[in-house]
């Protein structure tokens, strides 16, 4: 297994509630070993995947909540789908009233897709279960039902040493897979060995955390613990923190404070409002005041976390 392995993260549209001329409507593209996942899908997503080249090969769709700036991508995305000939499965994950609602929207007038669409409403603490890695969804505080999302890989068996296998008289082959795979052997002179004593400590896997649109939350804040990466909204600056709390939103620094009470190891901002044009200097100032490594998202930003060192 190498170590080339990454999940990246290719940031379609960051601006909040209407676009502006460099900032489409919220969408997320995630991969990870080949899996392409999309964290929601505002309007003109599908343009922004062809600009980003993130390839349309999604297998999931997760929706934050049911804001029409979250979702109406998917109307045009599916049709296009459609007009490609796909047949594989897609999976649409999202909080009540996601299958009644995206069911209805997706039918507009149209008679039936190439492929199947399959409807999955969740709530906070559920977990889908991916190649290689969980989705728990977070319940999160927007004044509708709304999740975040948490991506999450099981920790990876500790690196193993080949010398000390050899030293303990094993020979390359079979039995290195059953000690990697946690299983005790018997060594060719009938010494017992157990799997600690030729692999290095557990490795542990990834975790991002997406926010989607929310008020800080300790859901959010319990989730990134020790997180990679945090993707949060920091849709108002310090000047509009009464209209965050109004609109249930957070502010740069509020996000920040979440990253930092979570000890996350890097933060990114996005889900702007459009009230800050393209420049959101004030709000990366505001929120590195508290936590240094912030980065703001612009659209076709992609971010990479690699496996953690060890
Ligand atoms: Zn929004
Ligand atoms: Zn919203």
């Amino acid at each position: 297994m190498g170590r080339t392995r990454m999940i990246r993260i290719t940031f379609l549209g960051t601006s909040a509630a209407q676009p502006t001329l460099q900032r489409g409507l919220s969408a997320i593209a995630v991969r990870r070993e080949g899996e392409l996942l999309l964290f929601d899908c505002g309007e003109g997503s599908q343009r922004q995947m062809m600009r980003f080249g993130t390839g349309f090969g999604v297998s999931a769709v997760f929706f934050t909540h049911l804001h029409a700036d979250h979702y109406l991508g998917l109307l045009g995305f599916a049709r296009t789908l459609n007009m490609q000939g796909r047949e594989a499965p897609l999976s649409v994950y999202g909080p009540p009233p996601t299958a009644t609602l995206l069911e209805q929207a997706l039918h507009l007038g149209f008679e039936r897709y190439s492929f199947p669409i399959e409807f999955h409403e969740l709530c906070g603490g559920e977990r889908i279960e991916r190649a290689g890695c969980s989705i728990e969804a977070l319940a999160v505080d927007h004044g509708i039902p709304a999740l975040g999302y948490a991506l999450v890989e099981p920790n990876r068996p500790g690196e193993f040493s080949v010398e000390r296998a050899a030293a303990l008289g094993l020979p390359p082959g079979p039995l290195y897979g059953e000690l990697q795979h946690g299983r005790e052997l018997l060594a060719p002179d009938g010494r017992r060995v157990r799997p600690a004593d030729v692999l290095g400590p557990p490795r542990r896997g990834r975790r991002i955390v997406l926010s989607g649109d929310t008020r800080p939350c300790e859901s959010v804040r319990e989730a990134a613990r020790g997180a990679d990466l945090l993707i949060h909204e920091g849709t108002f600056g310090d000047g509009l923190r009464e209209r965050a709390l109004e609109t249930h939103h957070s502010t740069a620094r509020e996000a920040a404070e979440v990253a930092r009470a979570a000890g996350a190891r890097r933060l990114v901002l996005t889900h702007f409002s459009s009230r800050y044009e393209d420049d959101v200097s004030s709000l990366a100032r505001e929120a590195r005041s508290l936590f240094p490594a912030t980065e703001l998202a612009r659209d076709g930003l992609t971010i990479e976390v690699p496996l953690p060192p060890g």
